[in-house]
Parts: structure tokens; C-alpha cells; sequence
């Protein structure tokens, strides 16, 4: 049995998976904030571990390498790569005869930071479906990429700071080594400058990278002379610094910048979609090579699990689908 109140728990077991609220032991699957809690004990993939250390203070950590299977509770559990951002792990639970595949977050397809997504096949999948409408197609990634570096240069060439705004951690790191090994010198936000030694620690390369202080006077100038990009994270406080500092343009850098609609887009010059997670195909594709019997979607739209039962699929919203038996 399954229960997706607080994350999903595995009912009659200790396992769970991603829950909110502070447990004596937990399954983190990547350490964005919705996706961890305050638990005494993290179980998490090694490089998931790291990250998670740094930035939540995780005290007692459990690390399980991709996959390698380990016998907990009842149940073989499998950590697997999720391609969302480094370290990010899917969850294949075996259990009197079901295999059961937790995606957390994920992204198929080529990421600069994180290990490639390795889907297998499952009875019962439980998926994430942030951009589950239509109309969430991402254009090809090569050819965003190239629109980002003329948005680039065009701002070198009208003497301004190309400001990038992107999430903290993940996307941040990530857009830093796809500039900076481009060639172009970067200036990051601290708390995601802190993070590149985390990123290093672990084997990810970056070009030339420095920390953007909020405190410091005459800084935005400086780096426009020197002519970096900046990346920030899109919060109000990030952007404080760049308020008083007109010779700038910006740009976001998200799967939501195929979406003008969504309120929580911040104000910007220009948009990009690079994303990590998986856009509306690569929500299929990911069914169509899992090939479940049974699928629950969270984390996205309801309508998403109607998509899926059109295409011959047996898909639930996971929030009506409390406590069902299926392991
Ligand atoms: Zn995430």
C-alpha cells in the first residue's frame, strides 16, 4: 500500500520517500527544498549526500551509490539516476513480486551537471509531472543554448551586464559551466558560487567563475567592465542588487519561460527554456519506456494522468489515490 500525504510512504515499512516532515529515517532524492525534510537520518545517493550536507546541515547521512541494491525494510531498494541536477536519484522498490519506480524529479535527455536519467521497466510507477500540459514543449536544447549566447553578446555589445536569473542550486551551477566553458568569464550569487566547491568536490569542471557580494559598493560596475555574465537567483533579495544598477539586462532561464502566463515568472528582458525536468514528451517517453500497469503523478497537473488515460494508460492524480493496495 501507498500513501502520497506527506511524500510517498510505503505503508506497513519505514520506507519514505521524499516526505516533508521530519522523520527518524528518510529516502531524499535530491536536495531541492521540496523535496527534504528535517530527518535525523538522509538516505541518499552520495553525491546527493554531499550537497545535502552543505546545504541543509544534514547530520547523519546514509549514502547508497546508483545502482547498487540494498535490502531495507522487506523491500530491495535501488537508487538510480534521475538527470534532474546532480546527484538526483530515482527509487526502484522490489517487493513481493511489484517493482515499484519513484521518479522524484527528473530530466531525459542531456544535462551539463547531472548523470543521465536510466529508466527501467516497473509495474507501479509514481512520477512527477511539472510541465504535464501540451503545451510545455521544450524547443531543442542546442538551439536555446545559442539564442542564450547571442543574447549574450549582444549585451557585451551594447556595453551592458547580461544578467542571467536563475534558480540557486541545479540550474545555477549547471548554466555556470555551459557559459563559462563557452568562454565567457561568470560572476554567480554567493550561496550558488558556495555550492561550485561542493560541484568540484565531485568531479564537475567550470571555466572562469567568481562570487557576486550583495554588500559590496561599485561591484555590478566592475563586473560589467570586466564584462561577465552574472547569474543570480531570481528571488526578490537577489535582485536588490541589481535594482540601483541600470546598465544591465536580463534574462530567465527556465522550463517556465515557455509559460508567460505563470505568476511567479519574475519581470525580465528576455526568456530561455532550459530546464531540469522533463518537458510534456519527456513525460510520455519516460512512461512509454517504463511501461507500468499503474501510474501516479504528482507535483503537476491532474489533467496530466487524463493525457496519459487517452494514450491507453492507467494513471492516477497520486492526491485521490490515497492508501491503495499495490505492494
Ligand atoms: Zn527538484
Amino acid at each position: 500500500m501507498l500513501a502520497f500525504d506527506d511524500g510517498v510512504h510505503v505503508l506497513g515499512t519505514e520506507v519514505w520517500l521524499d516526505p516533508r516532515k521530519r522523520k527518524p529515517r528518510a529516502i531524499v532524492t535530491h536536495a531541492h527544498s521540496d523535496h527534504v525534510g528535517r530527518h535525523a537520518c538522509w538516505v541518499t545517493s552520495p553525491a546527493t549526500g554531499v550537497i545535502a550536507t552543505h546545504r541543509w546541515q544534514a547530520r547523519s547521512v546514509e549514502p547508497h551509490p546508483f545502482h547498487e541494491p540494498w535490502d531495507d525494510e522487506g523491500a530491495r531498494l535501488t537508487l538510480l539516476p534521475a538527470g534532474h541536477i546532480l546527484g538526483s536519484s530515482m527509487v526502484l522498490i522490489e517487493r513481493a513480486g511489484t517493482r515499484l519506480l519513484y521518479t522524484g524529479d527528473f530530466r531525459l535527455g542531456e544535462s551539463a551537471t547531472a548523470e543521465p536519467c536510466v529508466p527501467v521497466a516497473a509495474d507501479v510507477l509514481v512520477m512527477e509531472c511539472t510541465f504535464g500540459e501540451p503545451r510545455y514543449r521544450f524547443p531543442p536544447r542546442a538551439e536555446v543554448l545559442d539564442q542564450l549566447c547571442a543574447f549574450i553578446d549582444a549585451a557585451f555589445a551594447d556595453d551592458v551586464v547580461p544578467v542571467l536569473l536563475a534558480y540557486a542550486l541545479g540550474k545555477s551551477q549547471e548554466l555556470a559551466r555551459l557559459v563559462s566553458e563557452r568562454g565567457y568569464p561568470v560572476a554567480l550569487w554567493g550561496a550558488a558560487h558556495a555550492m561550485l566547491s561542493v560541484y568540484r568536490e565531485l568531479g564537475v569542471s567550470f571555466g572562469s567563475c567568481e562570487p557576486l557580494d550583495e554588500q559590496t559598493p561599485g561591484r555590478m560596475e566592475q563586473l560589467r567592465e570586466q564584462r561577465r555574465v552574472v547569474i543570480v537567483p531570481p528571488q526578490r533579495s537577489a535582485a536588490d542588487v541589481l535594482r540601483s544598477f541600470p546598465r544591465r539586462r536580463t534574462a530567465f532561464v527556465s522550463g517556465w519561460a515557455i509559460a508567460p502566463h505563470v505568476a511567479w515568472r519574475p519581470a525580465s528582458d528576455a526568456a530561455f527554456a532550459i530546464s531540469d525536468h522533463a518537458d510534456f514528451d519527456g513525460l510520455i517517453e519516460m512512461v512509454e519506456r517504463v511501461k507500468p500497469r499503474k501510474i501516479f503523478t504528482l507535483h503537476g497537473p491532474d489533467s496530466f494522468a487524463g493525457e496519459l488515460r487517452q494514450r491507453g494508460w492507467d494513471a492516477t492524480p497520486a492526491r485521490h489515490a490515497n492508501q491503495l493496495t499495490l505492494l
